[in-house]
């Protein structure tokens, strides 16, 4: 469901960039991996919030993009 996340933060304005620190206006699905499961000694982590996108700022004189999985990091609340 991170898709959905990503694209109620985008409409919310929640999902900020990081140069010009303005809302970012557009996000394009890159990639819906299939969840990250990280195996540690005793414990799962397993991370369902797993998809690619490309962020695009799109704010005048903002040229910032970037293509990651780690879009919550630029989520505010
Ligand atoms: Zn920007």
């Amino acid at each position: 469901m991170s898709l959905k996340i990503i694209k109620e933060a985008v409409a919310g304005k929640k999902m900020m960039c990081p140069k010009c620190e303005k809302p970012i206006q557009k996000f394009e699905k890159y990639a819906e991996t299939v969840d990250a499961v990280r195996e540690g000694l005793g414990f799962t982590d397993i991370d369902s919030r797993g998809s690619r996108v490309t962020l695009t700022c799109g704010n005048e004189g903002c040229d910032w993009t970037e293509r990651t999985e780690f879009w919550s990091q630029y989520i505010t609340d």
